[in-house]
């Protein structure tokens, strides 16, 4: 259909009449001079805001007989261009009448305008109307007409069409609108219909999660009032929802107000609390422990607090039940090598009175079955000694129980001492014993020569059991670091049976050997390296191992030490060799027999002048009224323990204005016993099983100086 725009001005006018006459009359009048009537275009200017002025102009065209009439209303339809008025003569013999042609002509074209035009009445109007309805677009012309008439019939119904089609247009154009505007809204429509459906959806899905939470969650206001609550929480911390809304926890006695506010604050400086351990209270189950994060969040346009709190009352008590659990394990397992320690010392203590005694008879005149007997037991006595003092090392370093000493010390002195020590056992099996030593000038170090010696002969000594032929190379070097600082590298290699691959992780574990047969063939407690590894620890170290079955092991340990200045003790303690000891008078105050008499003995051997004392109160008696080079003092002893004689002794110095050098000789060397011992006013400590070397160096250690400076002040 054409837009009002679009319709043509230039009227088309069909005259369908019989008689040709009829048509040059129309042609004269409506062709010549048609008068436009200005009201008409007026009210077009008015109704459309159109502005045509000027002639109307008619196109006539012709019809003899109503069929054609017809047809050439047809064609123009086809053609797009309509007639706007039609005149159509009453009687048309042979064909329609004219009442005929336009009820036809109506059918196919509504719209056109018709003039019945009628010589004398045919029909009467009324006749007219009742076969054609009563109709606004059909007019009479009554012929002869006149031509003012014909004119004034043709502008005004052709202008009539024109307002009609034009406000058909009109109507169409606001339909067309109508619908592209429907369908634009429909599409919003659907839009938004889908975009609510989703955010519907979404808000299911939120509400689902906030309800199906197992975390509690709770929304707040900025006050700290419950502005929703998801049952989780509410069966956390047995409260219906409806209770609490409006509320704050302090006043459902969640939580105190105090953490409460603590809880508020944080999160008002922090802008966040990120898994923050609370203690809450159950109505029923009392006190729980619960996790809480917490957000500030903007719903609508006011802030909120939204919380997430995850109970791990039950974890929490499981931890507390395991770390209740362990601390019992642990407190047993003390008590366990509390009491392997005090049975492997008091075992110990007997044991080495038998070695010292069956040392004691080997130096006395004996047949040669008698010696080959007692070195038999001196053999046996000497391995149970080293079993019982791994299980007794062993004990204490598990029960905290060590103490490393911090003395300056020579590292060169101390590898070469452990490997001269094990130098005749290696020639026996015909193994070759080979020590480097690279330590240049930092030679002398500050810290725990014997325990130092101790791992090294263990090393050195399971590579000689594990060696059946070749050798063993022992080396040491100090490296560089950061003064006073000094880490020694230490390895002891060897060409025996090597260590399985799957066994290597494990023979540093307590009780752990290589395997089952090597056991049973070399013996052993499997205590060994697991105590070297724990001393090496205790030293800053690690210790490791390299191996190849069948060619042998490496094994390697670093400890750190502290640089020390040469001119130390143990210089003292070299300054005597066994010959030049000069001869002293001691002191031994031991309660033990058999301590008492084997100390005494070593001592006496070796051109000592000893005086025994078996209690506390004899060695003070003795200690007043008698002048000692130096007293060996015993720290446990019935009626005055050692550090109290020491004490007792060093106040009566105050006005003899003698030093008298005191040891201290203790059972077993419990944690802190040094510092007590010096801190009573001892000068040294020496822990049993008495090591006779050891014990000569400790005397030289104390009495040297003495001896130096007297001889300075002389
Ligand atoms: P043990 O008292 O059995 O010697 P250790 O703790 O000293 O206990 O050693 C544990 C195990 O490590 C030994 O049983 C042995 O199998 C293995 N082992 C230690 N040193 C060597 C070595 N130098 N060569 C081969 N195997 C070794």
């Amino acid at each position: 259909m054409n837009t009002s725009d679009e319709i043509e001005v230039r009227h088309r006018i069909l005259i369908i009449d019989d008689n040709p006459v009829i048509h040059d009359d129309f042609r004269k009048a409506l062709a010549g001079d048609a008068e436009c009537t200005e009201a008409l275009k007026q009210d077009e200017a008015i109704l459309f805001g159109t502005q045509e002025t000027g002639r109307m102009d008619f196109v006539l065209d012709s019809a003899y007989q109503g069929e054609e009439g017809l047809a050439k209303v047809k064609a123009a339809i086809a053609e797009g261009r309509p007639y706007s008025l039609a005149f159509v003569d009453i009687r048309m013999p042979p064909g329609w009448d004219g009442v005929e042609t336009i009820s036809r002509i109506r059918e196919v074209d509504p719209t056109l305008q018709t003039v019945i035009c009628t010589a004398f009445s045919d029909y009467s109007w009324s006749g007219i109307r009742n076969r054609l309805g009563n109709s606004d677009s059909l007019l009479i012309l009554k012929k002869p007409f006149d031509n003012i008439e014909a004119i004034q019939l043709a502008n005004a119904m052709t202008r009539k069409w024109l307002l009609n089609r034009r406000a058909e247009a009109k109507m169409s154009d606001l339909e067309r609108m109508v619908a592209a505007r429907t369908v634009e809204l429909q599409t919003a429509n659907q839009q938004l219909r889908r975009e609510v459906d989703e955010r519907a959806k979404a808000e299911e899905a939120f509400r689902v999660i906030f309800q199906a939470s197992p975390v509690g969650i709770t929304l707040m206001d900025p006050q700290g009032r419950y502005v929703d609550v998801n049952p989780a929480f509410e069966q956390q911390h047995g409260v219906r929802k409806a209770q609490i809304l409006g509320g704050d926890c302090t006043r459902a006695g969640i939580i105190d107000a105090e953490s409460f506010q603590a809880l508020l604050r944080n999160l008002a400086t922090a802008g966040s609390i990120n898994g923050q351990e609370i203690a809450y209270v159950h109505p029923e189950e009392g006190e729980r422990v619960a996790l809480v994060w917490a957000r500030k969040v903007v719903i609508g346009d006011s802030l909120h607090n939204l919380g997430f709190l995850l109970d791990i009352t039950a974890r929490k008590r499981a931890e507390e039940e395991i770390l209740r659990a362990q601390k019992a394990a642990e407190a047993a397992s003390k008590a366990k090598g509390e009491f392997l320690a005090n049975m492997s010392h008091e075992i110990r203590t007997p044991i080495n009175g038998i070695l010292g005694f069956t040392q004691l008879t080997l130096g006395t005149e004996l047949t040669a079955e008698q010696r080959d007997y007692l070195e038999t037991v001196e053999s046996c006595t000497t391995s149970l000694l080293t079993i019982i003092g791994d299980i007794l090392d062993f004990s204490k370093i598990e029960a905290g129980r060590v103490e490393l000493e911090q003395t300056s010390f020579s590292l060169r002195g101390c590898v070469e001492d452990a490997c001269r020590a094990l130098e005749a056992t290696a020639q026996q099996k015909g193994l070759e014993l080979s020590c480097s030593v690279a330590t240049g000038e930092g030679d002398m170090v500050i810290g725990d020569p014997h325990r130092l010696r101790q791992v090294i002969l263990n090393l050195i000594g399971n590579a000689v059991k594990f060696t059946p032929s070749g050798s063993i190379r022992v080396s040491a070097r100090t490296q560089p670091s950061r003064r006073p600082e000094c880490r020694v590298e230490l390895s002891v290699q060897d060409t025996g049976i090597g260590i399985p691959a799957d066994r290597r992780a494990d023979i540093f574990e307590p009780f752990r050997q290589g395997e089952g047969s090597t056991t049973r063939k070399y013996g052993g407690t499997g205590l060994g390296l697991a105590i070297c590894a724990q001393l090496v620890e205790k030293m800053g170290g690690k210790i490791w191992v390299e191996s190849e079955e069948g060619r042998g092991s490496t094994f390697h340990f670093t400890v750190v030490l502290r640089s020390a200045a040469s001119g130390n003790s143990l210089g003292a303690e070299r300054a005597w060799g066994e010959d030049d000891a000069p001869p002293l008078s001691i002191l031994v105050a031991e309660d033990n027999r058999e301590s008492q008499t084997l100390i005494s003995t070593l001592l006496r051997h070796r051109g000592h002048t000893v005086t025994a004392a078996a209690t506390g109160s004899e060695a003070l008696a003795a200690l007043e009224h008698q002048v000692f080079d130096v007293a060996l003092i015993d720290i446990q002893m019935p009626e005055m323990d050692g550090l109290e004689v020491t004490g007792r002794l060093r106040q009566h110095e105050l006005t003899t204005r003698r030093h008298v050098p005191v040891i201290a000789v203790t059972a077993h060397a419990m944690k802190g016993d040094r510092e007590r011992c010096l801190e009573a006013g001892m000068d040294e400590y020496i822990s049993k099983p008495i090591d006779a070397k050891e014990l000569f160096a400790r005397i030289a250690a104390v009495v040297v100086p003495q001896r130096l400076a007297a001889a300075g002040t002389r």
